[in-house]
C-alpha cells in the first residue's frame, strides 16, 4: 500500500471524507482492498457490533412503466412475465415473514401505476395494522411529493430510490430521454423533507461508468445524507438494450462497500442480491468488507422468477423459510450474527 493510499485511508476514517484525487487513486487500486475491508470491518463494529438487520423483500409487481436499458422488467421488455400481488397475497407474505422472525417489510416493485395513491396506502395500513412492531419500506420509484406524503402518513417510514449514477450524462446514457437525473434527486430531497429514513445507491460498473462517475456519486451521496445506501453489480439481463454489457465486478463493488463504510459510519448497507449473484460468497464478501443489512425474499415463490431485474437472480426457487436458514447460516459463517429486531439507523443526534 502506498503511503497515498495509506494518508486517504486515515482521512476516511478521521473525517469521512477525502479529495477526489485521493477518492480516485483508492478505488481504482486493487492492491489496497485487505486493508480497506479490514478498516470499514472495524468502523462497522464500532457502529453496529457484528450485527446483520434482515428485511423482508416483497417484490410485488413486476410491471413498470419506465425503460431503464438495464433492467429485465422495463416497459419495453415484451419477454417479461408481468405479474401483480393483491393486498390480500402481500399481508400473507407479511404473515409467514413475521413468523421467520422479520421486522421490516421491503414492499419493492416496477413503476406500476395500477398501484394508485390510495392502493399503495391502504396496504401499507393494513401491514401497520396488522403488525405493528414492523417497519414498512417503500420501493416504488419516482412519485409526487404529495403522493409520499400519502404514504408517509399511513405508515410507511422507509424508502429506498437509488440514484443509479449521479453524472446527468451517464444517467441519460442508463435511461430514455422522459426519465432525469434531477427528478429523481427531487424525489430524494422530498422524501428527505418528509421525515423517511431514505436510502440511494448506484450500480458499479454500469456501461459507460468511469472512476469519475463513482467519485460523483460518493459526492453526492454525501450532499443527500442517506440513511440506507445500496449498490450492486450492474448484471446483464439478455432481453435489455445492454445484453452484451459485461457485468460489473465483485472485486469494485466489495472496494466502494468499504469507502461507503468509512464515508457513511452509521448508514444501513446491504449485502445486495446481485452481490450474492455475481459471486456464490457474493454477500459474505460484503458483510466482511463493511455491509450490515441482508434482503431476504419473502415474494410468493410462483412470481420470484419473474422479478427478473438480471440473469441468474439467486433465491428464486426456495421458499421464504429456505431463505431465512440459508441467510442465518451465511452471516454466521462470516462472522456476524442476525438481527431481527426493527432495526432503525443508528445516527448520533449531531448527524441528524
Ligand atoms: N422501481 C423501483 C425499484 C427498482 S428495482 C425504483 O425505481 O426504485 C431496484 C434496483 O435494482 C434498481 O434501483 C437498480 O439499481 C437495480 N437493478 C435494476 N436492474 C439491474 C441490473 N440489470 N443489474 C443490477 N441491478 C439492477
Amino acid at each position: 500500500m502506498t503511503e497515498s493510499i495509506e494518508t486517504t485511508l486515515q482521512a476516511l476514517l478521521h473525517t469521512q471524507s477525502a479529495p477526489d484525487r485521493a477518492l480516485y487513486e483508492l478505488i481504482t487500486s486493487p492492491d489496497c482492498d485487505v486493508e480497506l475491508s479490514s478498516l470499514a470491518d472495524r468502523v462497522r463494529r464500532q457502529t453496529y457490533g457484528t450485527a446483520v438487520y434482515l428485511r423482508g423483500l416483497i417484490e410485488f409487481t413486476s410491471h413498470c412503466q419506465n425503460d431503464c436499458y438495464y433492467c429485465g422488467i422495463r416497459h419495453s421488455n415484451h419477454m417479461a412475465v408481468r405479474y401483480r400481488l393483491t393486498r390480500e397475497e402481500i399481508l400473507d407474505c407479511c404473515t409467514e415473514g413475521y413468523a421467520l422472525g422479520y421486522r421490516t417489510f421491503v414492499l419493492q416493485g416496477g413503476e406500476d401505476p395500477e398501484y394508485t395513491d390510495d392502493s399503495i396506502c391502504r396496504i401499507v395500513c393494513a401491514i401497520r395494522e396488522h403488525f405493528p412492531d414492523c417497519a414498512v419500506t417503500l420501493s416504488i420509484g419516482e412519485r409526487s411529493y404529495e403522493s409520499y406524503l400519502h404514504f408517509f402518513r399511513a405508515g410507511a417510514s422507509r424508502y429506498l430510490l437509488r440514484h443509479e449514477t449521479a453524472d446527468p450524462r451517464h444517467y441519460q446514457m442508463l435511461h430514455p430521454k422522459s426519465m432525469s437525473l434531477a427528478h429523481r434527486k427531487q424525489c430524494l430531497y422530498d422524501l428527505k423533507a418528509i421525515g423517511y429514513q431514505v436510502g440511494s445507491g448506484f450500480l458499479v460498473g454500469s456501461p459507460f461508468q468511469t472512476p469519475a462517475h463513482l467519485i460523483a456519486d460518493l459526492c453526492f451521496l454525501q450532499t443527500l445524507s442517506p440513511d440506507m445506501i445500496g449498490i450492486g453489480p450492474f448484471l446483464t439481463q439478455h432481453d435489455t438494450p445492454f445484453a452484451k454489457y459485461p457485468n460489473g465486478s465483485l472485486s469494485l463493488t466489495l472496494r466502494m462497500l468499504s469507502v461507503l463504510r468509512l464515508m457513511f459510519p452509521y448508514a444501513l448497507i446491504p449485502a445486495t442480491t446481485a452481490l450474492g449473484t455475481i459471486h456464490p460468497q457474493g454477500r459474505e464478501l460484503g458483510l466482511k468488507a463493511g455491509a450490515n443489512v441482508v434482503m431476504s425474499n419473502l415474494s410468493p415463490q410462483s412470481v420470484r422468477q419473474h422479478y427478473a431485474l438480471y440473469d441468474h437472480k439467486i433465491c428464486t426457487g426456495e421458499e421464504s423459510a429456505q431463505c431465512r436458514g440459508c441467510l442465518e447460516q451465511r452471516i454466521k459463517a462470516a462472522g456476524y450474527h442476525a438481527v431481527t429486531d426493527i432495526g432503525d439507523v443508528k445516527r448520533a443526534a449531531n448527524e441528524l
